[in-house]
């Protein structure tokens, strides 16, 4: 007979070990199922002594982030390490200037002029307020137009909109995500903070409180399908192995539900989510053997979209002694993903900026490692394109859970949010 479970979790990556993590420790008998290794897309490869990181690992306004309410309930070590943002610079063609993570620097940044500032400002300080909350059947564009919201002022909150929202087409943001968004960025006084050790020891630590709260983790274990009966799931199966539970948490994007819940009741809907399209980056990192010392830590190119991030400035434990590590992010426009020539034209345009920000460092250059098409958001929320419901209304012990989800924030945020959500609903059941 197939063991059974509490809840039994179908992917392991930032939101089904969030998940997993927290209902093992409220004394649930979980058990995580994970095709590959855990981690999912926030993995962390280490390659001749430096740790690459997919992604930056940057957690925003962390002080209100769901990540904090894990690391409280969990009791979670995490060594965060809080972003500089005197060190934050835009490129503006000819000079460098402040970028506005906060009023502070919105003052100092020279990307707007006098009145433009303090148009800019009451903008954000109207959000801030809740005087705007923007509305969800018009796209931020849509509203500046309606406001007669000035040239430059307008661009400014698209830049800033396109650097968080990673996406080089920011005015198709629902302006009601926006606002919200931006609420609560410029309510905190921790923007962005990184996690020392990056991923990884995020990782180790969710695995740290499932292991001592005894559930069961299965790697290279790949769910192929489900077994359900009237109007609840059964089982999960892996080839051989057959998982049976009360509760089910799918924490795997919707393209690799398809399959799963192939001519089951909600096979339309997971269709419905798999058409929809990722926010899709170009990552160009760099190990060098030593430091090359600038006054800055990030550089946003304001022109091209991209940014370069040193992320050994805020984790140590990245790099060999006395090296650096950069991470080159751009973003891509659905149409050009995939194209080989537009994306070396990106990689010639990234060299380019390291070329201007870090002279010298194709001299130190120990390891490369470019990915031309990493998913930093597995749906990109436009007017177009909505998150998916954390739980569904043709099977009552199936819930959903990852970056695709409806929840809080951006990236990461959204896995963190929607586990937490669907871990809750769970937990009211009793
Ligand atoms: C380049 C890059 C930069 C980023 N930068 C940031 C950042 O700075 N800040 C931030 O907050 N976020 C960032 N992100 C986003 C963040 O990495 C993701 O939001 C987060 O990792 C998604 O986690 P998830 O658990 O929701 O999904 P995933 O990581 O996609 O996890 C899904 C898991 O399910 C597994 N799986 C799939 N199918 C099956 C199956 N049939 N059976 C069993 N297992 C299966 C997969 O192997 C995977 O481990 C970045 C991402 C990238 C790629």
């Amino acid at each position: 007979m197939a063991e059974k479970f509490d809840v039994v979790i179908v992917g392991g990556g930032l939101a089904g070990l969030s998940a997993g993590a927290l209902l093992s420790s409220k004394g649930k008998k979980v058990a995580l199922l994970e095709r590959g290794m855990l981690g999912g897309r926030a993995v962390t490869l280490s390659i001749k002594g430096f740790n690459f990181n997919f992604g930056a690992h940057a957690i925003y306004a962390r002080d209100s982030s769901v990540l904090r309410t894990f690391e409280d309930k969990l009791g979670l070590h995490i060594d965060w390490q809080d972003f500089d943002p005197d060190k934050a610079k835009y490129d503006i063609g000819n000079q460098l200037t402040s970028m506005p993570a906060n009023i502070v620097g919105l003052f100092r940044t020279k990307v707007l002029k006098g009145f433009d500032k303090i148009a800019f400002t009451f903008e954000i300080l109207k959000t801030m307020l809740k005087m705007e909350t923007g509305h969800s059947h018009m796209s931020i564009a849509k509203w500046m137009e309606n406001q007669n919201v000035n040239e430059d002022v307008k661009e400014m909150m698209l830049t800033l909109a396109s650097s968080n929202f990673f996406t080089k087409e920011p005015e198709k943001i629902p302006s009601d995500v926006f606002f919200t968004y931006y609420r609560r960025l410029f309510a905190t006084n921790k923007p962005v903070a990184y996690i020392g050790g990056g991923w990884q020891a995020l990782i180790s630590e969710f695995v740290r409180v499932m292991d001592e709260n005894h559930a069961e983790i299965m790697t290279k274990t790949k769910v192929d399908s489900i077994t359900w009966e009237n109007d609840r799931i059964k089982a999960v199966h892996a080839g051989e192995t057959t998982i049976e539970g009360d509760e089910f948490i799918f924490a795997i994007p919707p393209k690799e539900m398809v399959k799963i819940f192939k001519e089951t009741k909600i096979d339309h809907l997971v269709s419905h989510y798999a058409a929809y399209k990722p926010s899709v980056v170009l990552v160009y990192d760099i190990g060098l053997s030593k430091k090359i010392d600038v006054p800055f830590t990030y550089v946003y190119d304001k022109k091209e979209n991209m940014f370069i991030t040193d992320i050994s400035h805020y984790d140590t434990t990245c790099v060999p002694e006395g090296g650096q590590l950069l991470q080159a992010t751009a973003y891509l426009r659905q149409d050009e993903v995939g194209n080989k020539e537009i994306v070396d034209q990106y990689k010639e345009k990234v060299e380019k900026l390291y070329d201007k920000h870090f002279p010298g460092w194709r001299d130190k250059l120990v390891v490369p490692r470019v990915s031309v098409k990493a998913v930093v958001q597995e749906i990109k929320w436009t007017m177009s394109q909505k998150p998916m419901p954390v739980s569904s209304t043709d099977y009552r012990n199936l819930f959903f859970a990852g970056d695709w989800c409806e929840g809080q924030g951006q990236l990461s945020e959204l896995s963190f949010s929607s586990a937490y959500e669907v871990s809750k609903l769970i937990f009211e059941k009793e």
